[in-house]
């Protein structure tokens, strides 16, 4: 029922303190830490989740787990492992229901599903914890457990909930009124953006965003060579001879036939030489992919329809580009639209992902021959995870813009990342994507990512603003620097944890002995 998992080899902070960029960040984690770890002293913090991998708390997790150790704050990582498919059931339902989806009924039998799982949760982590621990549990799984072990044992308690809604609906209300008599135990809960912090909870929540490694393979510095290397090992472009072995197995693309094929067929991508409009995220309709899709074909119909460049426009767009007509008009004709997520077969268990992969699929069969040319769907294999990280790494670093134009957007890690690598983003309101790109200071935001015409506006325009995309794209990597990197992250989880464990008068065993 419980696993404790090991956080495997970390990089350590003397490891990000090489780059002169980082340390000043790596420093005031380390002086910051001194302060705030000592009222945790003694105490061993349990961070608890549902899963040890797949799904972004699980892949932020060894990270954060392993810092906080190196900062001196003893932690462990548990992982909760119910047997009942019943409970995930219940959990996924309750997911949907925070983001407005799904059948809003949840029945008394539920209750009792969810508070027997809990119970045997708590049975099973309970031998491993003392009253002075600190208890820090993730999403909704295992809120219940921790609310439970509240009770028997009094220790402190946070609950970090990485999901949320800007709004309140009849379904998130249904959500929060099932979720509230567990939520209310915890001594501070933690939302990733203000918005989604239930009313109820408002005198008790703090605000953590997330952030990425910067040394991640997903974010790291790729020299040209290594991104040419990537894309030929991930054969996503064709060279004769590269320094390292090829990829097992390779990205593919989507063929005329309907199957997947490789991602140099029909023709070459043209990467990195191609002007390229790049979307990366999972195949879920909420993502935006058709309104994309349909954005990016009417800019180039568009741009078809128009006469060649004399220094003027016939009125469907007037380019900003107006210094260099010629220059732009040569963009529109080479740009391509790359839509790139995991492989569908990864994500067989994911009906919804297989559902959106096809609709898009279908959006692409009925485009304009012409247009069709210029739009490849990518297959990402998930095999290795390194693999795939560096191939989003790359297909990234190859783009003229990366955009993500999702409809909702709880954070939206693929603009962090697209930002920390200086690619101008498109992003659009969505709450998530709002807190991090300021209109026409890190990138661009569509008001209605479902208007197609509004998306090829956005798109035209940033296509042939070159000047401002090169501020767009260093004001965004600043902001990340500044705003969403582990160690701002680390430092505001031992700031809560310090809050927490200040409040609780729960004997301390370094104190007691
Ligand atoms: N991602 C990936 N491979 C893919 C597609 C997406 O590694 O083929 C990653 C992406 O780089 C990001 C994460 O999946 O780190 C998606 O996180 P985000 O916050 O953008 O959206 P979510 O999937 O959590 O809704």
């Amino acid at each position: 029922m419980i696993e404790i998992v090991d956080p495997h080899k970390p990089t350590t902070l003397d490891d990000y303190a090489e780059y002169i960029q980082l340390r000043p960040s790596v420093e005031e984690l380390r002086e910051e830490a001194e302060r705030l770890t000592t009222p945790l002293e003694g105490r061993t913090l349990w961070m608890v989740n549902s899963t040890a991998s797949g799904g972004g708390v699980a892949e932020m997790m060894p990270k954060l787990v392993a810092l906080l150790n190196e900062l001196g704050l003893d932690t462990e990582w548990a992982v909760i492992q119910p047997q009942a498919q019943r409970f995930f059931d219940l959990t996924k339902h309750l997911h949907n229901l925070i983001h407005d989806s799904g059948p809003s009924r949840l029945s008394g039998g539920d209750r009792a599903l969810y508070e027997s799982v809990s119970e045997d949760a708590a049975d099973a982590l309970e031998p491993y914890l003392s009253e002075s621990d600190l208890l820090a549990v993730h999403d909704p799984q295992p809120l219940g457990m921790g609310a439970i072990l509240k009770d028997r044992l009094g220790l402190p308690t946070l609950w970090r909930c990485h999901i949320g809604l800007d709004r309140q609906t009849d379904h998130t209300r249904a959500a929060w009124d099932f979720l509230r008599p567990f939520a209310e135990k915890y001594d501070r809960t933690v939302f990733s953006i203000s918005d989604y912090v239930p009313e109820f909870l408002d005198e008790q929540a703090s605000v953590i965003p997330p952030a990425i490694d910067p040394l991640s393979h997903k974010n790291r510095d790729l020299s040209v060579h290594k991104v040419s290397g990537v894309l030929a090992n991930a054969g996503l472009a064709r060279y004769s001879e590269v320094l390292t072995p090829d990829f097992e197995p390779q990205a593919e693309r989507l063929q005329t036939s309907g199957d997947l094929g490789p991602a140099t067929s029909p023709g070459d991508l043209g990467l990195p030489f191609r002007p390229a409009v790049t979307q990366i995220s999972r195949w879920d309709r909420l993502k935006g992919w058709v309104p994309l899709l349909q954005g990016f074909a009417r800019m180039k119909e568009r741009h078809y329809a128009k006469d060649a460049p004399s220094g003027g426009s016939n009125g469907a767009f007037v380019s900003a580009d107006e210094e260099h007509p010629e220059r732009h008009h040569r963009r529109l004709d080479l740009v391509r639209l790359i839509l790139a997520g995991p492989d569908p077969e990864s994500v067989a268990d994911d009906p919804e992902g297989q559902a959106a992969f096809e609709q898009i699929c279908l959006q692409w069969k009925k485009l304009d021959p012409r247009v069709q040319r210029d739009v490849a769907i990518l297959a990402l294999p998930m095999d290795s995870r390194k693999e795939n990280a560096l191939m989003v790494n790359a297909l990234q670093r190859c783009a003229t813009v990366v955009a993500q134009n999702s409809l909702q957007e709880g954070f939206g890690l693929t603009a962090t990342e697209a930002m920390w690598k200086s690619c101008p983003v498109m992003g659009t309101r969505a709450v998530g994507l709002r807190t991090q790109i300021r209109d026409g200071v890190d990138g661009r935001l569509v008001e209605n990512a479902e208007d197609a015409d509004e998306v090829a506006e956005t798109l035209d325009a940033m296509l042939s603003a070159g000047r401002e995309r090169q501020a767009w794209a260093r004001n965004a990597r600043r902001r990340v620097a500044d705003e969403y990197l582990v160690f701002g992250q680390a430092e505001r989880w031992l700031e809560t944890l310090a809050r927490v464990g200040e409040a609780s008068a729960a004997p301390v065993r370094a104190a007691a002995s």
